[in-house]
């Protein structure tokens, strides 16, 4: 496990060469493949040819240039395959759905994605008999006692959305595995701080829409796990991505080949603007919440897990108290100061903030929120990497005078 190397990983499996020698792969467009002789077709429907032989079926089954994406990411997981998806949520509901039959049982992190909340809390129940058990992953013993003998999953993100908490995924994985499920871990928020595989998660989902495309403007998601997995998932008689049909098109596949192999930079300049704005932040008492804070609660199991070099990730959150200093905030930040965008999402190069109160946790009720630890006047931001820090930063404590967060703020330490 130490001696995992992402960076090194994905760099050689990127060293491969497009059509005519091409330093960029060729993109295959084409959704009906040849077979050279008739008897390769009924393999190629058993699983038994597969892309691993060379041999593509049809656009909705593999594809080469989004296997290769695949490749890239399963070096940066450290798993042994991936398989890219047309969304984030096409790969956790294809996930939950492979691994959960009707009647089964998934054990859930209450502080995740909206979405996924609403996956797991209305939909599935409802529409597959698939039942959850929401819990605090951070309280081992509510953990271990949710689980059923219909317990297949428990699922938890890398770092949750949005308290920042971060759980301790060897300790998870153990419990999970004695009771014969999986883990299932979302490294949306922290692609190359976390290898959530190295740390016994066995599969591992991210949206790709975040800071693996990095501008905002492609939709992906990708599912990392064993090569057996993937296989299962493609079944054409039972896999949920061949037959609910969440396909990547090979175009947003090359376009993302293109851009994996900056994240190490990328990732490095987001962790290194966020901690410094967390720091002066801390320092002028505004309520702040980073995992590269030693205030920050789970400050130990970052360090214990944590790839160092890629710092504590590109998000922060600072509680404002109320949703109209929240608001008031954001707005002078956008429109007066040129800081960032009031925008749901986050890894974009420019920075996103929002009030997940009123947007991506609005799924849940205010008692849920209030359960979660999402206050009404936190703002998530998930800070960028264009202009200078020192620009970035002053027009940030000008917005926080501005609307009289700061210098009253300095009394924080009541709370
Ligand atoms: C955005 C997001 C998703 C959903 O991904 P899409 O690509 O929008 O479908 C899932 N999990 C997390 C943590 C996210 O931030």
């Amino acid at each position: 496990m130490s001696d995992f190397h992402p960076v090194e990983a994905m760099a050689a499996a990127r060293h491969e060469f497009g059509e005519h020698g091409g330093v960029n792969l060729s993109v295959e467009i084409s959704t009906t493949f040849t077979v050279m002789d008739p008897e390769t077709m009924p393999s190629l429907f058993t699983g038994q040819a597969g892309p691993k032989q060379g041999c593509y079926l049809y656009g909705r089954h593999f594809n080469p240039t989004v296997y290769a994406l695949g490749r890239q990411l399963a070096a940066m997981e450290g798993t042994e395959a991936a398989y890219c998806t047309s969304s984030g949520m096409g790969a956790i509901a294809a996930t939950a759905m492979q691994l959960c039959r009707s009647g089964d049982h998934a054990v859930v992190a209450h502080a995740i994605y909206g979405g996924t909340y609403a996956l797991f809390r209305q939909f599935l129940p409802g529409r597959a008999g698939v039942h959850t058990t929401f819990v605090d992953p951070n309280d081992l013993q509510a953990v271990e006692a949710a689980f059923t003998d219909r317990t297949r999953m428990l699922y938890v993100e890398t770092m949750a959305n949005p308290t920042l908490a971060i759980p301790d995924l060897p300790r998870l994985a153990e419990i999970a595995h004695r009771h014969g499920a999986r883990l299932v871990v979302d490294n949306t928020f922290c692609p190359l701080v976390i290898s959530p595989a190295q740390h016994g998660a066995d599969i591992v989902v991210h949206s790709l829409t975040k800071y693996a495309g990095g501008a905002s403007d492609v939709i992906g998601g990708a599912i990392c796990a064993r090569e057996e997995f993937l296989l299962e998932l493609m079944d054409v008689q039972d896999g949920a991505l061949m037959l609910l049909g969440p396909t990547m098109d090979p175009t947003v596949a090359s376009h993302l080949t293109l851009r994996l192999p900056l994240l190490p930079l990328r990732m490095k300049e987001h962790s290194k603007r966020a901690q410094f704005f967390a720091e002066r932040l801390h320092a002028a008492g505004v309520r702040v919440v980073y995992p590269g804070l030693e205030s920050h609660p789970n400050r130990d199991t970052l360090h214990r897990l944590g790839n160092r070099e890629f710092g504590a990730g590109g998000i922060l959150t600072v509680d404002l108290g109320t949703r109209e200093r929240a608001d008031a905030l954001m707005g002078t930040l956008q429109n007066d100061e040129q800081f960032g965008y009031m925008a749901v999402s986050l890894g974009y190069f420019e920075t996103l903030m929002s009030c997940p109160s009123a947007s991506t946790s609005s799924e849940l009720t205010e008692e849920e929120q209030r359960a979660a630890g999402i206050s009404p006047g936190l703002v998530r931001m998930s800070v960028g990497l264009t202009g200078s820090l020192e620009q970035r930063w002053g027009q940030l404590e000008r917005a926080l005078r501005k609307v009289g967060i700061w210098p009253q703020a300095v009394t924080h330490s009541a709370n």
